[in-house]
Parts: C-alpha cells; structure tokens; sequence
C-alpha cells in the first residue's frame, strides 16, 4: 500500500533538487516520454480495447498518435518558449530592462478521466515536464487495465521522485486533495471540478479544469448535408459518444431535418454495419452504471433509428432521438453515449437565443456555407473551441490552446498553451545603478507640480 504523504514528500524534495529546471533534463524526459508510448504501443491499444473495446486503429488515431505528435512539437519549441522574453520598459524605468522568465511551480497533481485514459492523462504531463513540475497522476478508477498499465509504465521509465502514479478511487483522490500541491490540473465532470476547486482553495492552489457539459451542433440549409452527415456520425459515435467534444445534440433547420435524419443513418450503417451493437471494433459504454444511465435516457423517447443493444458487451447502438425538446430528460444533462437528440428549428437568432440561455458549451459545432452565419454564430455564442463545417478537429492540434469556459472550465493547455499553463510567468525588472531620480522618494511635499 502506497503512502500519500511520502510519494509528494519525495516529490517535493526531486524538485528541490532543482535538476528539472534545466532544459537539456527536459528534453531528454520528453524524449523518454516519446520512447515509453512507441515501444508500448501495443500494451497500449490492448488495455484501451479491454477497458473500452476501442478498435487499434481509433486507439492510434485518438490516443497514441495525437501524444507523439505534441511531444515532437513540445520538443522542437521548447528551447525558445523557455528563453526569458525581454519585453518594453517605461520611462519610469529609465536605464533598465525587464524580462518575463518562465519558471516551474513545483509538483503538480493531474487527476484524469476514464474516456480517453492514456491520452488525457500523458496530454497534461507533457506540459508538466516540458515546464520543469514534478508530477503525481490519478488516473481513473473505471478504465482499469489501462491504468494498470500506466502505472507500470511510468515506474519503469521514470524516477518516483518525478513522475509517480497513484491508482484508486475519488476516495483516493480526496485524500489526494488534503495534500499541499503546486498546482493542480483536472479533467472530468462540472460536478467534481466544482469540488476539485474548493479543495485547491483550501491551499491556494491554482487549477486547470477540463470539464465537460452539452456541446451542440447546429447544421442549417445552406450546409453539404451529405459531409456534414459523415462527419457528425464520426464525431459523434467515435469512443460510443463517450467523448467530451462530442456533439451532445443537433439542432436542424426543419426543412432539412428529414434529408439529414436519412443521410445519417446510411453513414452509421457504412460505418458501424447493420448490428453496430455487435460490432466488435465498435466501443463499449465503460460500465454497467453508465450504460444503464444511457437506457434510461431512452425511455419514453421518440427512437427514430437504432436503440438495441447488448447487455453482455455493453453496446449500445448509434441512435437517434427524435421531437426532442429543450425540456426533455435527454436535455437535462451531458449525454456521455451513443445517444443524439435531435431539435428543429426555423432562424439562426432562435438557436443563438437557446444556446446563450444555458451554460457555455465546451465545444459548439456548426454545418453552413454562408459566410456571414458563421461568423455570427461565433461572435454572438461563448463556447470553449469548435469547428465549422466539421467536429472534434480542434482537439488535435498543437497549435491551438483547448479548454472550456463557464462552466465547461477554466484555463487551457496543447502546445504552447500547455508550457504556459504549468508555468509561473515571473517579472523582473534588471535596474540600472548609473542614475536615480529622486523624484518618487519622500518628502512629496511641492512634488505634484513637477508631474
Ligand atoms: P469524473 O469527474 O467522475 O472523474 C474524473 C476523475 O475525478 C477520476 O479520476 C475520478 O477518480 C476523480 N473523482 C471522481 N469523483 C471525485 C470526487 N468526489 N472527489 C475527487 N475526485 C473525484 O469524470 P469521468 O466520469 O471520469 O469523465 C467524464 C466527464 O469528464 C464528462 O463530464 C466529460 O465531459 C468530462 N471530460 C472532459 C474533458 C475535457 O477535456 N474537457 C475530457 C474528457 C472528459
């Protein structure tokens, strides 16, 4: 049995030490980060197919490509993010210079989901190292196997004192949060950030929370209803829905909801086959609780195609909804399944209206071909990122920074946005001794005149 206090005690004392500071280290933990994710890939893909039933191919394209990518892209930009940024100076300053040096806050606790389990713990620690942060991981007690495989992974490439894995539960995870860190990055739901972000307060911690919540699509006539069919139906049941980004519910202009209902479901049968829940490359809902939440959305809904599902393996078929409205229980809450809602609607101004009315969405999505609606969609309506004209894109690229707002969460990371995040920006202003002017010392007396 692990003991918390010793595991950060240790990690505490690795980053006074002060070797994580040093580029060259960084790098080279990078490189080493790269090395345990190419030469287990697939342990990898094998924990993601028991844990989720996730195909090798959706593991790659989700979890272990998109790593290898960043971490190339982290490696190459490293060393000039890292320099100190010399920036303006007042006059006030007059014979001086002022720098911005970027420094680690020390260790960092990333606490992670169970949907995307390699991915979306390896994500933050990438920013974590390429800062110069010890780091201690809670993974999800859900997706098992690759927890499990995480944690063996990590002990065998890295030092304890470094990067530690602590397996368990939320009760793990609060007494976790009893601990002094120095920052604290979280992924999961609104309802646990909300107390991830009391816990930090007890100790001032700063936090990056990655939450979730109802992200919409909305698709009008002027769009390629044909792409925009294809690429919501692979957004949508990618991972079974089980995706953060993932389009919570449609809204579609009326006059086409019958000619994209139909384009859909040719696009789930080309994808999925005509049994989806028997599919074996198709993913499963992570456990029983979850998949009987997602057949209690069902109930007493208008299912206009799919809805079966197989008890033993834990599918559930890609299925559409039907005369949903704002009030029904599918409505109410983060969908997190196979399940797609779909609400009509007659003018632009109406879907901007019912969007703004609830809280900011992590990810908004919109099929239109006219111009002057897309970018009125996305200056009146605050949503954490998105795409036009496609769905979860955004999410794979190391050039833009990701995360919620409102309440989908607060900060972001990828790329630069990750070194920042797990970085103190400390500003320093390098004196000259050659002139004082005395003008700012007391006496003040008769000195508002000289302003
Ligand atoms: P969750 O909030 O239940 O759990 C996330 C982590 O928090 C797990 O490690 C869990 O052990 C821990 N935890 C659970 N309850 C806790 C508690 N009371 N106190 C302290 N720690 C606790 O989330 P989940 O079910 O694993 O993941 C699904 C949610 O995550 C969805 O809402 C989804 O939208 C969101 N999510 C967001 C992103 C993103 O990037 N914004 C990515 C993936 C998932």
């Amino acid at each position: 049995m692990f003991n918390i206090k010793e595991i950060i005690n240790n990690q505490n004392n690795y980053f006074e030490k002060g070797q994580t500071k040093d580029l060259t280290f960084r790098l080279n933990k990078l490189t080493v980060l790269k090395k345990m994710i190419a030469e287990n890939d697939e342990a990898i893909m094998a924990a993601l197919k028991k844990d989720l039933n996730k195909a090798p191919f959706e593991s790659y394209e989700t979890e272990i490509g998109i790593l290898l990518e960043e971490i190339n892209y982290v490696i190459k930009n490293l060393p000039r993010w890292d320099k100190r940024k010399k920036v303006c100076t007042p006059l006030i300053n007059f014979l001086s210079s002022s720098h911005v040096y970027s420094e680690p806050y020390g260790v960092a606790l990333v606490i992670s989901p169970w949907n995307y389990p390699f991915q979306l713990t390896i994500s933050p620690l990438i920013g974590s190292i390429a800062a110069g942060n010890c780091t201690l991981i809670k993974p999800s007690e859900y997706s098992v196997y690759t927890s499990e495989l995480l944690e063996d992974l990590i002990a065998r490439y890295f030092e304890p004192g470094f990067i530690s894995v602590v397996k368990g539960d939320k009760d793990v995870s609060q007494q976790l949060l009893e601990e002094k860190f120095d920052y604290i990055f979280f992924t999961g739901s609104v309802e646990v950030g909300k107390i991830i972000m009391k816990a930090a307060s007890k100790h001032l911690t700063p936090v990056t929370l990655e939450l979730g919540g109802k992200s919409p699509c909305i698709i009008d006539e002027t769009a390629d209803l044909d792409l925009a069919a294809k690429r919501i139906v692979w957004g949508k049941f990618l991972n079974a829905g089980q995706t953060c980004i993932a389009p919570d519910y449609l809204l579609v202009q009326s006059t086409i909801e019958k000619a994209l209902v139909s384009k859909i479901e040719t696009y789930i049968e080309q994808f999925y086959g005509k049994e989806p829940h028997r599919n074996d490359d198709y993913p499963k809902i992570i456990s029983m609780n979850h998949f009987q939440r997602l057949l209690n959305l069902l109930k007493d809904q208008k299912i206009i195609a799919g809805g079966n599902y197989d008890l033993n393996s834990q599918q559930i078929e890609p299925t559409l909804l039907g005369a949903v409205s704002w009030d029904s229980p599918v409505m109410q809450e983060e969908i997190f399944g196979p399940i797609l809602p779909i609400i009509t609607f007659d003018t632009i101004d109406e879907v901007i209206r019912s969007v703004n009315n609830r809280p900011k969405p992590l990810a908004l999505y919109y099929f239109s071909t006219n111009k002057k609606r897309q970018n009125k969609i996305i200056e009146e309506i605050s949503f954490g990122g998105g795409c036009v004209n496609d769905t979860i894109m955004q999410v794979g690229s190391s050039y833009m920074p990701f995360g919620g707002v409102g309440e989908s969460g607060m900060g972001s990371y990828h790329g630069k946005a990750s070194f920042d995040t797990f970085s103190h920006k400390k500003s320093v202003v390098h004196k000259s001794n050659l002139v004082d002017i005395n003008l700012r010392y007391p006496p003040f007396k008769n000195k508002l005149k000289w302003i």
